[in-house]
C-alpha cells in the first residue's frame, strides 16, 4: 500500500494507518479459498474479471478483495486518473448527491470521502462543503484505488465476451495501444458506466437531418470556446442539459434555449424520494409488477437539475427555457439549423442533444456474442397497456446478486456467470450500479453473488478438502 500527496499529507497518513488497523482488524477469516485455475496452455483464469475502473468497478474490486477473492483484474478503456465521466464529460461543479452517501467505504468510516477530506483539510471544511466538487469525487477514488492497491489495467478495452465451454470460462479480447490481448476469467463484472446497458442517444431525426459537426451530445467532446457569440439550442431538460447550456453561457454563447417536453419543468426529485432504506436494499424483493410500476413512476416524474445547476445557467438573461417543445422537425439551412416546435420555428447555429442514454443491451460490444440468449423484462413481464414502456422493456431481468439470466433456460447456463452493474439495473434491482445512491446496499449483494458462485461451482473440491482435512488439535 502507497501514500499519496495531499494538503496535509502527515494527516492523510494517519488516516491510513488507521486504515490498515482497521483492516488488519476486521481481517477474518483469513484463509485464501477460491481455487486457482489455468487453460488447458496454463494461461490464468482470473476469479473475477471486472470490466470498469469508475467509483463502481473499483468498490466491487475492494469487496471481493476483502472476501479474499484476489485473483481478479480491473481493466478501463480510459486512461488513469480519467475513468467515469467526473475529468471527461461531465460539466456541472459538484456532485448532484448528497456529501454523506457512503458506499464505496463498504461501511469502514476512516474509508469514507468524509474521513479522506478532513484527513486533509479539516472537519470544518468538511462542515463547511455543501455539495463535493466532481474533481475532488474523482481524487477520493483515485487514492481509494491506489492505497488499497486494486489492481487496474487501463487504456484496456474489453471486446465481445466470448464462453468457452473447453476452457469452462469467458474470454475476453482486449484492445490497448500496446496491442490487442485476451483474458480469461471465471466470473465477470460489467462496470461499464451510467450507459453500460446500452448507449447515448442521438435522436434519428438528428442523425438523418443534419452534418454531425452542426450538434452534439452531452457525452462528446464540446470545444465550447468555439460557442462564442453563437446561437445555442439544447434539447432535453435533465443536468446535464443544463450543465451543457451553463458552459455555452460561461464561454460567451450569445443566446442558449432549452426545449422540454411538458409544458412545466419538473421540481420534484424522486431520486431524493429513493434515498430510504426500503427502496434502496429492497426494491428487488418486489413481485414484478410492483418492480414495474415504481420504476415508471419514477421516470414519469421526470428528471431534473439541482437546484444549484439551474440556477447556474437561470443567471444568464440570455438563457431561455422552451417548454411544451418536442422538437417536429430540423433542417440545415444555409449556415444555421432550423428547429420547428409547435410554438414556433427557431434558428440556431449549433445543437446539443441532452437527450441520455437509451437501454439497449444488442448496443453494448462486450455483449455481442451473448445479447440473444439474454433474459429482458419484455420476456418476463408484460404490463397492463397503460403501464407499456418501451426503454424499461429492455432492461436486463437480472437476479438478486445484478447476474444475467437465460432467456431460455438451459441455453445459456454460463450467463450468470456475468455480472451487470450498470444502470441497466435500475428496473431489477433500484438504484445498485452506475450510482452513489445506491452502492451501500447493492455492494453487498454483488460481492456474496459471486462469492457464493465461486463456492458452489466448486463444492465438490471443498467437499474433498473437508474429507482430507487433519489437522489435529492435540496430539494423543
Ligand atoms: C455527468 C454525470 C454526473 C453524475 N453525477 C452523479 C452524482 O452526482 N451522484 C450520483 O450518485 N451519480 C451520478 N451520476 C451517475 C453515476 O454515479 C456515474 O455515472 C458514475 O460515474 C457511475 O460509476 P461507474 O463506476 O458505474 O461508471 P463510470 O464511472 O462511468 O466508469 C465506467 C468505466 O468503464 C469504462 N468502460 C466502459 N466500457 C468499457 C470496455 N468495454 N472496456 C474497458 N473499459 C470500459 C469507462 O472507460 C469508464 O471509465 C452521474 C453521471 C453522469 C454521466
Amino acid at each position: 500500500m502507497v501514500t499519496i500527496q495531499s494538503e496535509r499529507p502527515e494527516n492523510l497518513a494517519k488516516l491510513e494507518a488507521h486504515i490498515r488497523r482497521d483492516l488488519d482488524i476486521l481481517d477474518y477469516p483469513k484463509h485464501q479459498w477460491v481455487h486457482s485455475r489455468k487453460t488447458s496452455d496454463g494461461k490464468n483464469i482470473l476469479d473475477v474479471l471486472v470490466i470498469g475502473g469508475g467509483q463502481g468497478g473499483l468498490a466491487v474490486a475492494f469487496g471481493l478483495m476483502q472476501e479474499k477473492v484476489r485473483n481478479i483484474l480491473v481493466i478501463d478503456k480510459n486512461v488513469e486518473q480519467h475513468e467515469g465521466p467526473w475529468r471527461t464529460f461531465a460539466r456541472m461543479h459538484t456532485l448532484r448527491t448528497p456529501k454523506y452517501l457512503t458506499g464505496p467505504d463498504h461501511g469502514i468510516p476512516n474509508l469514507t470521502i468524509q474521513s479522506w477530506y478532513e484527513a486533509q483539510y479539516g472537519q470544518q471544511a468538511w462542515q463547511d462543503l455543501h455539495l463535493i466538487p466532481k474533481e475532488t469525487w474523482a481524487d477520493y477514488l483515485h487514492w481509494y484505488r491506489t492505497f488499497l492497491g486494486i489492481p487496474v489495467q487501463n487504456q484496456a478495452e474489453a471486446g465481445a465476451i466470448q464462453w468457452s465451454a473447453a476452457e469452462n470460462c469467458f474470454i475476453i479480447p482486449t484492445s490497448s495501444p500496446a496491442g490487442n490481448g485476451q483474458l480469461f476469467a471465471r466470473k465477470v463484472v460489467l462496470a461499464t458506466g451510467i450507459d453500460g446497458s446500452g448507449e447515448w442517444e442521438i435522436p434519428v431525426f438528428i442523425k438523418e437531418k443534419l452534418s454531425p459537426q452542426r450538434y452534439a451530445h452531452t457525452r462528446n467532446d464540446i470545444d465550447f470556446s468555439a460557442l462564442k457569440g453563437k446561437r445555442i439550442g439544447i434539447l432535453g431538460a435533465g443536468a446535464s442539459a443544463f450543465d451543457n447550456a451553463s458552459v455555452a453561457l460561461e464561454a460567451g454563447a450569445s443566446e442558449v434555449h432549452l426545449f422540454f417536453r411538458r409544458e412545466k419543468l419538473p421540481n420534484v426529485n424522486p431520486y431524493r424520494w429513493a434515498e430510504f432504506v426500503g427502496f434502496l436494499n429492497h426494491h428487488g424483493d418486489l413481485p414484478d409488477a410492483d418492480r414495474w410500476r415504481f420504476i415508471l413512476q419514477i421516470l414519469r416524474m421526470g428528471q431534473l437539475p439541482p437546484t444549484d445547476t439551474f440556477e447556474r445557467a437561470w443567471a444568464f438573461p440570455n438563457f431561455h427555457l422552451q417548454g411544451g417543445s418536442i422538437w417536429q422537425s430540423v433542417a440545415e439551412k444555409g449556415d444555421c439549423i432550423q428547429v420547428t416546435t409547435p410554438k414556433g420555428t427557431f434558428e440556431f447555429d449549433f445543437i446539443i442533444i441532452g437527450t441520455g442514454f437509451v437501454t439497449d443491451l444488442s448496443r453494448r460490444p462486450e455483449l455481442t456474442n451473448l445479447y440473444p440468449d439474454i433474459a429482458l423484462w419484455s420476456h418476463r413481464y408484460t404490463p397492463p397497456d397503460a403501464e407499456k414502456n418501451a426503454d424499461l422493456s429492455r432492461h436486463p431481468y437480472l437476479g438478486p446478486a445484478f447476474e444475467f439470466q437465460e432467456k431460455t433456460p438451459g441455453s445459456a447456463p454460463y450467463l450468470n456467470a456475468i455480472f451487470n452493474y450498470t444502470f441497466g439495473c435500475l428496473l431489477s434491482l433500484g438504484f445498485g450500479g452506475a450510482s452513489i445512491s445506491g452502492m451501500k446496499y447493492s455492494l453487498p449483494k454483488i460481492v456474496q453473488g459471486i462469492t457464493r458462485q465461486l463456492y458452489c461451482d466448486d463444492k465438490e473440491i471443498y467437499f474433498k478438502n473437508l474429507l482430507a482435512f487433519d489437522l489435529k488439535e492435540f496430539e494423543r
